[in-house]
């Protein structure tokens, strides 16, 4: 029996897993596996509970002293839940998680055995840096590298099987001080983002001290029965099936989407959830996708620094948990060609700790204003920096989804609805050189009236758009869904900053030349919406004519990642991040390195695993399909049948043969292709030549053929689940 029928035979059988939840409320779980500042009052003493405070709320420095009684206090807490052992948990650039468990254990010099576990070991730990991609900051990899605690995520629990591990939130950074993670940079963001939104902010309130940006993703995903995929090695090493003919029924009857969820994933979900509920990750929605076999979650939103974390845990939990299952969660955002791929939505605000929404429209004529300064400095960071924005999202997998007719387009641009495009355009010719305190009618639009009804109820949204605004956010659509949310996030936060910075000056260089505050921030707000306005489009994102027009406008259209990366070491993006404190130019060189061979790595891999599926499976089916048919061929020959009987036969066999031919031609030309990329020097021409000479030169022609095989082959002989089987059985 083969693979493949022994998988569908095992999915017909697979039974439903419930999971053995206690308790009706979620409440009775939420973040019980967290070190939550509720478990550290109960945990700590009065000092280190202070400290900690002060160090969550405003980035004060915790005392070693004081450092050691908190780690006490964590491991009293750990073990009451059977914790033996710790670890510092953190994002390197590999785009996974990482941890190394030390047990709190240990012999004494007397050798008596103990727990403990200290305020070193909590502030600091060294992981061995040399085998993280760390792009070509050769000095740091020669002086390693050490992850350092960050108090501002808190402390969880990880469950696998009966074992449980403390994992403390850290970052990651070479002894020379350059950071060698995705967490350090963000954190920098949000920082320069607080400074410059609190200085804006005080224009028109003086009480608000902190600005935190919020961050609410939305994850999408494939589940696929575990022996199902166990039968597709592309599945397996690229996360993508490489090859398979889209079937009769794909998603074209949209009966998928908000339809009842089979079952056996039901069980999976509220499992997970469950999981995710302890870790106090707040999962508020679940719901069918577009394409057969896709689903969502989304959160509640939280500071990004948390919603972060709780993404790449999310992520983790869900593999996990699937397992159980007997299912295989898919994250990459093209698991399937000819149905929709998968995303992560950025739901992105800004929050004052005085319990504002900086983006929601205000009621007041001055909250109003407030408003429309923060709205529009986002436009025109987005267009200031839409280029760099592009390549925060550029990845080898994220290629396969941009301008895929299903997902926005490579061309970042932003949607803000018919009534704010109306403000806008009112804000624009009415003010002006010739504004006097008579135009102060201009402050008084109506606005909370009428936006939050038209976009929060969906009325007035566009689904093509990568960056549109939904009413009290902005949401960046084209996050891939693999992607960890931080950098995209550590871009935005840091262009908005790099705006509001300059804005401020602008507005204070205008007071000081005697202007009133509300005239002089309305006069750099009518600049900056004429000077960023090519970067509003209101249309269809998917249609040719926007890209025509993007084009006429002069908007970047960077199709595939390796030209995109770019972006990020231009002379532009040196100096905002410079400016900013987020990155030096060489950890900008460095990144930069890091993802251009991360998509060389990822396309090799595909490219070998074509290479492997197509002569160990697609070649070997095929000439037994097609010795069959040259059996029977010869044998009705044989039999002196005339031809005019078998010419069905006679062009099988020449098709059959002809795909094979195309097949093996090809497979082999892209082997020398690779061939010759692998031999380029320069990681980034090596990466275009990834792209074009191995990609896009054999990818879709190599599977135009396979797929076509896929249709003529004799069922039975097919040895790679299909399409209709891995997506519609349950
Ligand atoms: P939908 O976009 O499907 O209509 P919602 O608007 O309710 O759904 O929210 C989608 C996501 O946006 C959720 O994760 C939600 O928590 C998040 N979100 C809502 N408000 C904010 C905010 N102020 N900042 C960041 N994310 C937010
Ligand atoms: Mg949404």
């Amino acid at each position: 029996m083969s693979l493949r029928t022994d998988a569908v035979n095992h999915v017909s059988h697979g039974n439903v897993n419930s999971p053995d939840i206690k308790g009706a409320k979620i409440t009775g779980v939420f973040g019980e596996n967290v070190f939550t500042l509720k478990t550290a009052r109960e945990y700590l003493s009065d000092e280190a509970y202070k400290s900690l405070v002060a160090s969550i709320k405003g980035g004060k420095k915790i005392d070693r002293t004081v450092a050691s009684q908190i780690a006490s206090g964590m491991r009293a807490w750990a073990e009451s839940k059977g914790v033996t052992h710790y670890t510092h948990w953190f994002q390197p650039l590999t785009g996974t998680t990482a941890e190394k468990h030390d047990s709190f254990f240990t012999l004494k010099g007397d050798g008596t055995a103990i727990e403990e576990f200290e305020g070193a070991a909590l502030i600091q730990q060294e992981p061995d840096a040399s085998s993280f991609p760390n792009g070509g900051l050769r000095a740091t990899f020669e002086a390693r590298g050490y992850s350092a605690w960050d108090p501002s995520s808190p402390p969880f629990i990880i469950e696998i099987g009966n074992g449980k591990t403390l994992c403390i939130p850290t970052i990651f950074i070479a002894y020379t001080g350059e950071s060698l993670d995705y967490k350090a940079p963000l954190m920098k963001a949000v920082e320069s983002l607080n400074k410059a939104a609190v200085t804006v902010c005080n224009y028109f309130d003086k009480n608000v001290t902190k600005v935190t940006p919020t961050l609410g993703w939305e994850q999408e995903y494939f589940v696929i029965d575990e022996a199902l995929v166990n039968a597709r090695p592309d599945l397996v090493q690229c996360g993508r099936t490489v090859f398979g003919f889209t079937p009769a029924k794909g998603q074209q009857l949209e009966d998928h989407y908000f339809g009842s969820i089979p079952e056996r994933v039901y069980a999976f979900m509220r499992d997970f959830e469950n999981e995710s509920y302890k870790l106090g990750i707040p999962l508020r929605t679940r719901h069918n996708e577009v394409a057969p076999a896709q689903f969502e979650c989304a959160p509640i939103f939280e500071e990004v620094n948390i919603a972060v974390d709780h993404n790449i845990l999310l992520m983790d939990v869900m593999t996990r948990v699937a397992k159980r299952h007997r299912l295989v969660v898919l994250l990459h955002e093209k698991p399937f060609a000819g149905i929709n791929g998968s995303g992560k939505h950025n739901n992105w605000s800004l929050a004052t700790d005085t319990g504002v929404n900086l983006l929601a429209p205000g009621k007041t004529p001055k909250t109003n204003l407030m408003f429309l300064t923060f709205f529009v400095n986002t436009i025109k960071a987005v267009h200031d920096y839409a280029d760099i924005l592009r390549a925060s999202i550029a990845s080898a997998s994220n290629d396969f989804r941009l301008g895929a007719n299903e997902a926005p387009p490579a061309i970042i641009s932003v949607f803000v609805g018919d009534y704010l495009t109306k403000v806008l355009n009112d804000v624009e010719t009415r003010v002006g050189s010739k504004f006097d305190e008579q135009d102060e009618a201009i402050l008084k639009i109506d606005l909370h009236r009428s936006i939050p009804e038209l976009l929060i109820d969906n009325t007035d949204r566009n689904r093509t758009s990568p960056f549109a605004f939904t009413g009290n956010k902005f949401e960046f659509r084209a996050v891939g869904s693999t992607a960890n949310c931080a950098l995209p996030m550590t871009v935005l936060n840091t262009i908005v900053a790099d705006t509001l910075n300059k804005f401020a000056a602008e507005v204070d260089a205008l007071i000081e030349k005697g202007d009133k505050k509300e005239i002089a921030i309305m006069q750099v707000i009518q600049k900056y919406i004429v000077s960023s306005k090519k970067i509003l489009f209101e249309g269809d994102g998917y249609s040719e004519a926007w890209h025509k027009e993007a084009e006429k406008r002069g908007l970047p259209n960077l199709k595939t990642t390796p030209v995109a990366l770019d972006a990020m070491v231009t002379e532009k993006a040196k100096k905002v991040f410079l400016e900013n404190r987020i990155y030096t130019h060489a950890e900008l060189e460095a990144r930069h390195e890091i993802e251009l061979e991360k998509y060389i790595k990822k396309v090799q891999i595909e490219a070998r695993v074509m290479g492997d599926l197509a002569t160990n499976h697609i070649i070997p089916a095929s000439i037994k399909y097609q010795n069959e048919l040259l059996k029977n061929v010869s044998l009705l020959r044989e039999a002196s049948l005339p031809e005019k009987l078998y010419k069905g036969q006679l062009t099988l066999l020449k098709d059959v043969s002809t795909h094979i031919q195309e097949v093996y031609d090809n497979v082999h030309e892209m082997v020398e292709a690779r061939k010759v990329a692998n031999n380029i020097e320069n990681t980034r021409e090596k990466a275009i030549a990834y792209e074009a000479k191995v990609k896009a030169q054999y990818f879709d022609k190599i599977r135009y053929h396979v797929d076509k095989l896929e249709q003529l082959v004799d069922d039975e002989l097919w040895t790679l689940p299909k399409y209709r089987e891995l997506l519609f059985l349950r």
